[in-house]
């Protein structure tokens, strides 16, 4: 397989044990750019054997590389880095054809993915271990932390490259081996990209795998295999549950990122034009096809009409169109389920009285037969029982919720099932703040938007947003085992 990083390489192959061979299949799935709509290249197609035999590298290389000292394994994170610079521009476009990512999404992916690749190369010289004082006199008690053994990475197409990235480099860094599945809507920047980048930079054969196929087909495999040690995944609660009850009935332990259904709430004394500024980067950024985006406005009423005024005026101002023209800001949505789900939960909501501000349909492209792209979406006089505001929808569309006391807007923002991020404009930061830990989720952001992501803070969900912790020394927990060592250095006194 050629190492270029153009969409038209040739991708059609899985890695395993550091060769790109064809699918046991040999069938392919193609790749469809979400702006033109035209398929611009193929994968393979996996079946359950190359999930077998990416098992049997990865475990088979697991334990030379644990062994290979901190600086050599900082030294491949740190080579990845370089090349993410150095590929910048590619992995850019890659993202533009393969998830219809506008130029500034496919820069921001790779900002934090490298941010995450950064954190991991610090690991393997902060991997220590401590001793405890024994309750017996002459034990010395020594406490190791060593790696699990073989990572199962699960990754969703929305951020491809920086999701996939958070969880192969620290698993990697820390002495472990990997398997990838990414989804098949990013099989190249979730998965492949990252083959063609770590063998470049110098990983041992076996150390990572990448297994491109159906969920469907080769997902239950993945998420059951009896080598794997960890399956982290991130993606919908659904899938996710599902792939946690497989890892937890082989004891692997599940590192899960799920779905999320944030709350942008906004005082009476917030100052608004701070409120709205992230209101318009919260909703909108990448189409509105992020985890933790804003998915619910909750707006006091003294000031709710003017807020829906000036995110309707906002939204219509926002350039709309395919992701590969340099300025657009509101791109294609992922695939035809997804942009036809969106616009069933606009219908739905305005039948059941919520007003339609603006957007609720697609935006035709030149020459682009059936356009993925949904026009920027505000709706006012929404209820939590509308569609639009019970799921989790994962598009451009802003619904507004308006609120009278702290208490109901605390009620109203914790009255979904899911706990990711959210975030809070209030001009008292002590209101703020209060309804800030009132707030039933893993993140909250006040005086700005949900969508952050720092390689050295914690990230986790709670509720059906997730287990498990992310970033730095959360994640570096859950793929490592610490190991206890007694030396028992003068005769012990038994009692019999
Ligand atoms: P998805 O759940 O449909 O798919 C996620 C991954 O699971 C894909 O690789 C898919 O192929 C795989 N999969 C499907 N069936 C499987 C099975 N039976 N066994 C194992 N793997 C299987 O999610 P998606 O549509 O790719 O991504 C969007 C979802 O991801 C949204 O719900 C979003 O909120 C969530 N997400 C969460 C975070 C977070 O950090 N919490 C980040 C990004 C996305």
């Amino acid at each position: 397989m050629s190492t270029e990083f153009t969409i038209d390489a040739d991708w059609a192959s899985q890695y395993i044990d550091g060769e790109f061979v064809p699918s046991e299949s040999g069938e392919t799935i193609d790749v469809e750019d979400p702006s033109t709509r035209e398929i611009v290249t193929e994968v393979p197609a996996g079946v359950e054997a190359d999930v077998d035999a990416a098992y049997e590298a990865a475990a088979e290389a697991q334990e030379s590389w644990a062994e290979q000292p901190p600086a050599r394994r900082a030294e491949v994170i740190q080579n990845l880095l370089g090349l993410l610079e150095e590929y910048e521009e590619e992995i850019t476009s890659l993202l533009t054809h393969e998830v219809g990512g506008s130029p500034a999404m496919g820069q921001t992916s790779i900002q934090i993915a490298t941010d995450h690749a950064g954190e991991a190369a610090t690991l393997p010289r902060r991997m220590k271990g401590e001793t405890a004082a024994s309750n017996i006199p002459g034990k010395e008690n020594r406490l190791y932390r060593e790696p699990k053994g073989v990572v199962t990475v699960i990754s969703p197409w929305n951020f491809p490259l920086n999701l996939s990235m958070r969880a192969v480099a620290p698993a990697i860094a820390a002495g472990n081996s990997v398997v990838l599945k990414p989804s098949t809507n990013s099989p190249i920047t979730g998965g492949l990209l990252f083959a063609k980048l770590f063998e470049e930079a110098g990983l041992p054969e076996g150390v990572l795998n990448v297994v491109v196929g159906k969920g469907s087909e080769i997902g239950d495999r993945v998420a059951s295999h009896p080598e794997s040690d960890v399956v982290a995944f991130t993606g919908s609660t659904e899938v996710g549950r599902h792939v946690a009850s497989l890892a937890g009935e082989n004891l692997a332990v599940p590192a899960m990122e799920l779905g999320g259904n944030n709350a942008h709430v906004v005082t009476g004394d917030a100052d608004l034009d701070r409120a709205i500024d992230g209101a318009v980067f919260g909703s909108f950024v990448h189409q509105g096809q992020v985890c933790i985006s804003i998915n619910r406005h909750i707006v006091h009423e003294s000031v709710y009409d003017e807020y829906v005024e000036r995110l309707t005026e906002r939204a219509e101002e926002l350039p709309v169109g395919s992701a590969h023209d340099e300025g657009t800001v509101v791109g294609p949505i992922i695939d035809e389920s997804q942009r036809d789900e969106m616009l069933d939960y606009v219908e739905r909501t305005v039948e059941a009285g919520a007003t339609l501000e603006t957007g609720g349909e697609t935006v035709d492209l030149e020459g682009v037969d059936d356009s993925l792209v949904v026009a920027p979406t505000v709706l006012s006089d929404v209820t939590m029982e509308m569609p639009a505001a019970c799921n989790e929808h994962f598009g451009p569309i802003a619904p507004v919720i308006p609120f009278s006391t702290v208490d109901e807007a605390i009620e109203l923002a914790n009255d979904t099932e899911y706990g990711l991020s959210g975030s809070v404009h209030a001009g008292d930061l002590g209101v703020a703040e209060e309804i800030a830990h009132g707030m039933e989720t893993g993140n909250v952001h006040i005086n700005d938007q949900p969508i952050n992501d720092e390689a050295h803070v914690p990230f986790s969900g709670i509720g059906a947003s997730g287990v498990g912790g992310y970033n730095s020394d959360a994640f570096l927990d859950e793929v490592t085992e610490t190991k206890w060592i007694s030396v028992q250095t003068e005769p012990r006194d038994y009692p019999f």
